[in-house]
């Protein structure tokens, strides 16, 4: 049996709709194990095509190529992936060894499709490009050698998986004639060690020095002429090791081996995209600490107001200005409704109503746009400056002393005129006193406070000692008072005002049934209470920094796409730019599965690197908003936990790979002739 046996092939070129090129006419031709053959022809005649098919890099075609006894024609991809592995061997005209690996590695790529170890491989391809004479070359990169070298480094990459046919397509096409001898020479040799060798040339002197000349013109085989003059050298027969690429599986660690080499040789291009896909990362990043720093943020605040004793019960207003700040005053039918409303909520929790009218603590949340003006006045200046308060709190049973910065709290037990009140302030109003006096010791100081209230002809006036600073996040900054509802209401009276406004009322109970009025008054559906000013405030809080997740939310989405489509474009890009190195590998047997592994993996680094230069960049860009916040509004919203890190790697790893499946597929799905065809 002949080791290939070509009959009656016919191959049709489609162009356009309906038309077709006929670019081989029935051929028929076969040869044997150590044939040295010339195909020689005019350009265009076809000798590509006929190559091609040997090669089992087109089976579209009429006719029979039989190797070994088995047909190539229209044979499906997996077997003729495993003929191009182990059967055929392909020197080009062009070299096209791949650019960013090193001989060896270039020499070892078919082995590494199939999975052979690192040892093994590095073994075999030594072997055989010292025998070229490349010994001393292995760890160079093709550009760093000659024309000749190359084409010894392709013929080495052409018998490493020691195939038994070596198709060289113009092997010399490229060369000077000096290197040509050298190359022919080689071939020679092979085609004695026992491989049919079939070479295209143009060359006469290449034809002359072959074993069989094969000339074809038009598609068709117009002269076949055996050389009588060659001889055949001797080689001393090797003992044939068995045949590595066998186990036809690429691991995946090779695949992302190569992968990174792909990456590494175009390493700025790479590290560019990462950079842009680590922006949005860093959007993501920034987003979740805020999201959650600002949620941590209104805990630590309500936290701090919440004596869990404590019920306060504001009325609730539609009032565009007053529905942020309850501060509105009840009217009579209405307090008297709000006992019944709480036992009710009580019982509905499956509590005995126990809550009579004695146990509503009367209280004022004074805002100066309720009327309510109090300003205090620090003796000892020669010219006495008011400073404004925001407002003015009765709410004593509402602060916890933990919340208490420094000092007492204060306690108004007997109240008369003349004697000092005892008052506390907030951080804001106790900053104000600093400006004032420039003295930072307000606790223990008597001030004159002076409180204008609608429906009174004239301010009360009342010495007051500061017996301490209440912090209480959200209106750290406001300048703030805490009197006792007591003293107002008896400088009310004093004044001839019977009934002081009273806009809220709170109720000091066991904990577990502050909890259920809480709840009914907060989050209850009934329209009639709010809860404190805190709580509105933090309310207002809370709907403003889901307001800011939201848009950080929809802004790193948007970031997030645009690095998908940004990795999309770059791996596309690399894949036309790298069709010739595709087809290379298709040639040695590389499966679309492989091709595909190569560039999914490519995508699973630059995910990875992107994570990594996210990360990175995340942990700077989130110091920088700390320590700027931090000087701006005293605090930083913003809180990082471990886990967006990988929340981060994992969405950047999701989007490179889902980015890259596209490029991956069409990679896999080029033709191996026509990428080979492109120069
Ligand atoms: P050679 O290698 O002898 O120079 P080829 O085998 O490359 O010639 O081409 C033979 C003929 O087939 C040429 O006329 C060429 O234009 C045509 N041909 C090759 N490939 C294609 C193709 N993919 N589509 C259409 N025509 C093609
Ligand atoms: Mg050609």
């Amino acid at each position: 049996m002949k080791e290939l046996e070509i009959k009656n092939v016919y191959k049709h070129y489609p162009i356009g709709n309906k038309e077709k090129f006929t670019a081989l006419t029935d051929i028929n031709v076969s040869f044997e194990k150590g044939e040295l053959v010339s195909i020689v022809g005019e350009s265009g005649s076809g000798k590509s095509t006929l190559m091609n098919l040997i090669g089992g890099l087109d089976s579209q075609f009429e006719g029979d190529i039989i190797v070994d006894g088995m047909n190539l024609r229209g044979q499906p991809d997996k077997v003729l992936d495993k003929y191009r592995k182990n059967k055929v061997g392909f020197v080009f005209q062009s070299f096209n060894l791949i650019p960013h690996l090193s001989i060896l590695d270039n020499v070892t790529i078919a082995l590494t499709l199939s999975g052979v170890s690192d040892k093994i491989k590095q073994e075999k391809a030594t072997k055989i490009l010292t025998k070229l004479g490349l010994g001393t070359q292995l760890k160079k990169k093709p550009d760093q050698l000659s024309g000749g070298q190359k084409q010894r480094v392709a013929i080495a990459r052409a018998l490493i998986n020691d195939p038994d046919i070596i198709l060289a397509d113009e092997p010399t096409g490229a060369l000077d004639s000096g290197t040509t001898l050298q190359i022919l020479d080689i071939m020679k040799q092979i085609a004695d060690e026992g491989k049919l060798v079939i070479m295209v040339t143009h060359s006469e002197k290449v034809a002359s020095i072959s074993s069989r000349v094969v000339e074809i013109s038009d598609g068709k085989i117009v002269r076949d002429e055996v050389n009588n003059t060659y001889k055949k050298g001797k080689v001393e027969k090797e003992d044939k090791t068995e045949r590595a690429g066998e186990k036809q599986n690429f691991p995946l660690w090779s695949a992302i081996r190569l992968a990174f080499h792909n990456m590494w040789a175009s390493k700025t291009k790479n590290f560019l995209m990462a950079f842009g896909v680590a922006i949005s990362i860093v959007a993501l990043i920034i987003m979740l600490s805020f999201g959650s720093g600002l949620d941590n943020y209104i805990a630590g605040v309500s936290n701090s107001f919440t004596n869990p004793n404590i019920v306060t019960i504001t009325k609730k207003t539609t009032d565009a200005l007053t529905s942020l700040l309850p501060i509105t005053r009840f009217e009579k039918d209405e307090k008297e409704q709000i006992i019944p409303d709480l036992n009710n909520a009580l019982q509905d929790a499956g509590y005995e109503p126990f809550l009579t009218e004695d146990d509503l603590i009367p209280g004022y949340c004074g805002i100066s746009l309720g009327g309510l003006k109090a300003s205090f006045i620090v003796p000892g200046f020669e010219e006495e400056k008011p400073a404004e308060l925001t407002c003015l709190y009765s709410t004593p049973p509402y602060y916890n002393e933990d919340n208490l910065v420094e000092g007492e709290m204060a306690v108004n037990e007997e109240i008369q005129e003349g004697t000092p009140i005892e008052i506390m302030l907030t951080p804001g109003a106790y900053a104000s006193f600093r400006t004032m006096t420039g003295s930072s010791e307000a606790v223990g100081k008597t001030i004159k406070l002076t409180i204008s209230i609608q429906g009174l002809t004239s301010p009360i006036e009342v010495e007051a000692i500061v017996t301490g600073i209440v912090d209480s996040s959200v209106i750290q900054k406001m300048v703030v008072a805490y009197i006792d509802y007591d003293v107002l209401e008896y400088y009310a009276a004093l004044h001839g005002v019977e009934e002081f406004p009273v806009t809220a009322y709170y109720i000091d109970t066991d904990v577990k049934y502050a909890k259920v009025l809480n709840d009914y008054i907060t989050k209850g559906d009934q329209d009639k209470y709010s809860g404190s000013v805190e709580s509105s405030l933090t309310g207002m809080f809370s709907e403003m920094s889901s307001t800011v997740s939201v848009a950080l939310t929809i802004i790193s989405c948007i970031s997030l796409i645009v690095s998908a489509i940004m990795i999309l474009v770059v791996l596309y890009i690399s894949v036309s730019e790298r069709t010739k190195e595709i087809g290379v590998l298709k040639s040695i047997g590389a499966r679309r599965k492989d091709i595909r592994s190569i560039f999914t993996s490519e995508s699973l680094l630059v995910g990875i690197l992107s994570g990594i230069v996210g990360i990175a960049l995340s942990m700077i860009v989130y110091g920088i908003f700390v320590i700027t916040l931090k000087s701006l509004l005293g605090f930083a919203p913003l809180s990082l936990k471990w886990w967006y890190f990988f929340l981060a790697m994992g969405v950047s790893v999701v989007i490179s790979m889902l980015s890259g499946l596209y490029p991956s597929a069409k990679a896999a799905r080029l033709d191996p002739v026509e990428s080979l065809r492109r120069e």
